[in-house]
């Protein structure tokens, strides 16, 4: 970034991002699931311009969608960026199959990592590669709980209420266990 006038605020000059706080959800059913995710988080610990601020519990859970597959280990962290979106989605999908080898074979299938953006701070975004808020994300337990554990006052921007609101209303049979 390129500083043009004289009296602009020098932390700008060096800070070309504002800081945000995004909300990762991981989850993995092939392999070993635990040390799966332990690596993703220290990858994502990694990525530059950030640092990973809270980390949910563990929790085993049922497959939803395509049941006919191993439980998943879910867990969300929360990572402070400067990191624009579609850079961070880019880096997350890099850890996804350089790490972990991930195949994109089928969809909502098994997976060894799958790392999908839920928030970037209150931002509001739709095209055809990134929507955030994580368009499914209210109706999945497996993404609510551990997202509760570490921001149940956070407010979705979209729909106006809070995690342990939408959580607390939510109807659905899936199994998700803290480990
Ligand atoms: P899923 O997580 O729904 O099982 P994938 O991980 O294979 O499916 O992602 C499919 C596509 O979803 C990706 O190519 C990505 O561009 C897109 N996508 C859109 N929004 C998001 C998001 N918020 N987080 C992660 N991926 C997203
Ligand atoms: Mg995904």
């Amino acid at each position: 970034m390129q500083c043009t006038e004289v009296d602009a605020t020098p932390w700008l000059c060096f800070n070309p991002h504002v800081e945000k706080d995004t909300y990762i959800a991981l989850g993995s059913n092939l392999g070993d699931r635990e040390l799966n995710l332990l690596r993703a988080v220290a990858e994502i610990g990694k990525l530059p311009s950030g640092k990973v601020t809270a980390l949910s519990s563990f929790y085993e859970t049922s497959p939803v969608g395509v049941i006919d597959q191993p439980p998943f280990i879910n867990a969300v962290l929360r990572l402070t960026t400067g990191l624009a979106p579609h850079d961070l989605l880019n880096r997350l999908q890099y850890i996804e199959t350089a790490i972990f080898s991930r195949k994109r074979t089928i969809c909502r299938g098994a997976r060894t990592m799958d790392l999908d953006l839920l928030f970037y701070g209150d931002e509001v975004i739709s095209d055809e590669i990134l929507t955030v808020p994580h368009p499914r994300m209210a109706e999945r337990r497996f993404v609510l709980q551990p997202l509760s554990d570490i921001a149940p006052d956070l407010i979705h921007p979209v729909l106006g209420i809070s995690i342990a609101d939408i959580l607390e209303t939510l109807r659905s049979d899936e199994t998700v266990v803290k480990i």
